[in-house]
């Protein structure tokens, strides 16, 4: 067969790497060099050109929504489908082993993934089950002491306390917490992890047939593996196997979640015969964006030092904007978006990138009123919005009546009368009998223990569960999910309360059925579940990926961490200002601070043409206002490439913050069309409430307005019809 194509497209070094001989390969490179195409071309070489089978190829990416684009680019480019090749994340990855190898991984066949909020709920019941204080015990400092120490693959049984009694409190925590999840068949994300390398470490035979199958492992985005994933790769390595990993030290951003930057370092002693190979040129990015991102990556120190070019356009400069507030900050992005689009642009060619999931809000709520399609990754994601978890845990409880998690959360909700008193009964007779709050609540009901009010609700609970159960054994997926959303009258709950909010939340609800209809439960070598569970654990998984609709043309909004890898002809960085970004917590830490600036660096490494900063001068942060200066990666930019920008003429700039009130003055217009700032105004839609800004003019003039019922909106003042009240 002819394999040249496949090294087609490449440069000399990138050809190097893709047909290297070597072992072992490390490819370590600047963003934008190719990595990721190197490492899809390599397993197409591997294939077609080494003739090894795709059931020997493991590759593995740090996002689900890396992982998808590097299957449909293998797929592309071999023009087959990757079934039977393993391309995950290490999450997803270790999920596949366990659910095939449950037995030998001591978990139930049915055992289900919980997501951090849920991990946080069980923690917080921990901790009050075992009569602490939880302002001293915090939940989430608890939850983040056992992810770091599974992590690094600690249970608790091995951690040494020293006979410090902090320590020795939370490691009993972290105990409690053990014995609920395995009790329950809950596992998190961090245990996915750490029960895939237990089962390599307790069960060598199937490790051997693991390592006897992937003949070939490959990652990419390697700088962030943290102790336990390194760990499991060496074993499933092993002596035999190969691997090939790329990675760049400059973009190393999750040492706060246990990445190590130095395996970049260990992988030539630990795995012997690696060859390594740099690639230096940049195909992404314009000559201006390569070269701030060089000047700023360059501040850091010990560095392992790349030297990035490339041979495209200088481009244009990056543009630099200085809103007043988080509103108008909103506003310019939005604004040229719409002339991104207008000039025949797509949306999908842009990203508005964040520090923080709060940042998104803002934006959400400008593309949202202008009518602008738009993706949000991470943050509250279509299945960690609340009405959808508390449909999920119906759907878990029918699953899997051992799971507390999913108990505690709809025991009670919609409300039925069953009380605190009448749940701490049940705990405690769960606890004292070391069952589940599922087995203790039949119990308490054939004891007539409590009062017949309470023992009635919980019995009509536990009926509905049964019944649900029974009614929909059969059943397609879409039509449980449909019949669960019925009997158990969430629906109904959420029909019945006639805010805008319940409307999102029925909306939702409905949007699931929909997301249940699509699911296609693909059965994979391991060993085949339930089309449930299949669909429960890809909600808590991919939560995320199923929001919008895939095909529309959506303005991509997600946080610097999750925009590794991607690119995009046209990027914002937002909220670029002390405090924010670098955050608050890294700005006296030099360690973190250096963190902070890698991902300012993947940030704006993620920009192909274009490269908008901008930052506020008032922000509103969590309730409280701020007043923060520009980040010092501004001020570490070559000023010869930086132009700043303001619509000028078109905004009203505000004279002043009245403290905590959102009111601002106008310096050229405090009246408008007869009304002023501040003025008390009727809609006919949304009633009444206060006008708060203006902006543009003639027929281009809006108004924002505050509404007391239907919150803050922009009007197009020709239309608004406002009446003063
Ligand atoms: P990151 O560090 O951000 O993950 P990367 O090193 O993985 O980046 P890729 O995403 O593989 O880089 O490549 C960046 C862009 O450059 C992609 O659009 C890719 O198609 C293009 N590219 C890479 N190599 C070549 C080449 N030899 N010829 C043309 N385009 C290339
Ligand atoms: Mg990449």
């Amino acid at each position: 067969m002819d394999v040249s194509y496949i090294l087609n497209d490449l440069n000399d070094a990138q050809r190097q790497a893709v047909c290297s001989t070597e072992r072992n390969l490390l490819i370590l490179a600047g963003a934008g060099s190719g990595k990721t195409r190197v490492l899809v071309h390599r397993i197409a070489w591997l294939i077609q050109a080494e003739n090894v089978s795709p059931f020997g190829i493991l590759s593995v990416t740090f996002t689900n929504k890396a992982a998808s684009e590097m299957r449909g680019r293998i797929e592309s480019l071999l023009n087959t489908p990757t079934k039977g090749m393993w391309v995950g994340t290490f999450h997803g990855l270790a999920h596949r082993l366990l659910r095939t190898h449950w037995r030998e991984a001591n978990l139930p066949q049915n055992f289900q993934v919980i997501d951090s909020e849920d991990q946080h709920r069980a923690i917080k019941r921990i901790v009050r089950e075992l009569e602490l204080d939880d302002t001293q015990w915090q939940p989430k400092q608890v939850q983040w002491f056992i992810n770091a120490r599974k992590d690094e693959g600690q249970r608790p049984d091995n951690i040494e306390h020293h006979n410090d009694p902090y320590l020795e409190q939370l490691i009993v925590i972290y105990k409690a917490y053990e014995t609920m999840c395995q009790r329950s068949g809950l596992v998190d994300f961090a245990e996915l992890l750490l029960r895939a390398h237990e089962l390599w470490l307790k069960q060598p035979t199937v490790l051997a047939h693991y390592q006897q199958r992937f003949s070939n492992v490959l990652v990419d985005e390697f700088q962030d593996t943290n102790a336990i994933q390194y760990a499991w790769l060496r074993m499933l390595v092993g002596t035999s196997g190969r691997i090939f990993v790329v990675g760049d030290d400059d973009q190393s951003i999750y040492g706060w979640r246990g990445a190590r930057i130095e395996h970049i370092q260990k992988i030539q002693n630990d795995f012997p015969e690696t060859g390594v190979v740099k690639l230096e040129q940049n195909y992404r990015s314009t000559g201006v964006i390569l070269e701030a991102a060089n000047a700023l990556i360059s501040v850091n120190t010990g560095r392992l030092g790349k030297n990035l070019w490339t041979d495209g356009k200088k481009g244009d400069p990056i543009s630099l904007f200085s809103a007043f507030n988080e509103i108008d900050e909103a506003r310019f992005v939005v604004n040229q978006i719409m002339k991104h689009v207008q000039e025949g642009g797509t949306r999908a060619e842009t990203a508005i990138l964040y520090r923080s999931n709060a940042q998104s809000r803002v934006f959400e709520e400008a593309l949202f009123q202008l009518n602008i399609p738009y993706r949000v990754y991470g943050g509250l994601r279509f299945f960690e919005r609340a009405e959808i978890k508390d449909a999920l845990s119906y759907l878990r409880l029918i699953a899997n009546r051992a799971d507390d998690a999913a108990f505690e959360r709809i025991v009670n909700t919609p409300t039925r009368g069953i009380g605190a008193r009448s749940m701490e009964e049940v705990r405690m007779h769960a606890r004292q009998y070391q069952i589940s709050l599922w087995e203790a609540s039949k119990a308490i009901v054939s004891d007539n223990r409590m009062s017949g009010r309470a023992t009635n609700a919980i019995a009509t609970f536990l009926t509905l569960i049964e019944q649900l159960s029974q009614e929909t054994k059969e059943r397609t997926l879409a039509d449980k999910v449909e019949q669960t959303l019925k009997l158990s009258t969430l629906l109904h709950y959420h029909k019945n309360d006639k805010s805008e909010k319940a409307q999102t939340r029925l909306e939702n609800l409905e949007e699931l059925i929909t997301a249940a209809s699509h699911f296609r439960y693909e059965e994979g070598d391991e060993e085949p579940m339930d089309e449930l569970s299949a669909f429960l654990s890809h909600a808590a998984l991919e939560a995320g990926e199923n929001q919008g609709d895939q095909w529309e043309d959506c303005v991509q909004l997600m946080t610097l961490h999750s925009a590794k890898g991607l690119e995009f002809p046209l990027v914002f960085l937002c909220g670029v200002e002390e405090g924010l970004f670098p955050h608050q917590r890294s700005t006296s830490d030099e360690t973190k601070l250096e963190e902070e600036r890698r991902l300012c660096y993947v940030g704006m490494t993620r920009a192909m043409k274009q490269l908008y900063f901008s930052h506020a001068q008032s922000r509103r942060l969590h309730g409280t206002d701020t007043y923060p200066s520009k980040s010092r990666f501004i001020e570490e930019l070559p000023t010869e490439l930086i132009q700043e920008v303001r619509l000028k003429g078109k905004v009203t700039q505000p004279t002043q913050h009245q403290s905590k009130k959102r009111t601002y003055a106008s310096t050229k217009t405090s009246s408008y069309n007869g009304l002023r700032l501040g003025q008390r105004v009727s809609h006919g839609k949304f009633g009444e409430g206060v006008v708060l800004q203006f902006e543009g003019e003639s027929n281009q003039a809006r108004i924002q307005v505050q509404f007391d019922q239907a919150g803050s909106k922009w009007l197009v003042m020709s239309y608004a019809n406002l009446q003063g009240v």
